[in-house]
């Protein structure tokens, strides 16, 4: 599954995320703030496998992504929350 990857890298916690509804689900609003928890305590969450970090200057390999699933509709609106990776810029698919 090419999705595996961590496409959505947190910025906040270094965490590796195959989607960004597994990228939402790790970040919690806790009063005003969104702070990250640990994608082992996520009940939404699933640990995908071991894959590879496409988000930093250069590809990291063996690291733990996580994911899970959500609408597309959802997705696009947690866009602007996650850094994808540079490589992804205008390719669909
Ligand atoms: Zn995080
Ligand atoms: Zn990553």
């Amino acid at each position: 599954m090419p999705t595996m990857n961590c496409r959505f890298h947190c910025c906040a916690c270094d965490a590796h995320f195959a989607s960004l509804s597994a990228f939402d689900a790790h970040r919690r609003s806790e009063d005003d703030e969104r702070v990250c928890a640990d994608p082992e305590t996520v009940d939404k969450i699933k640990l995908l496998g071991e894959a590879s970090c496409l988000t930093g200057p250069t590809r990291l390999d063996g690291v733990k992504v996580w994911g899970l699933q959500l609408t597309e509709a959802a997705e696009r609106r947690l866009a602007s929350m996650a850094r994808a990776p540079a490589t992804a810029a205008g390719s669909a698919d």
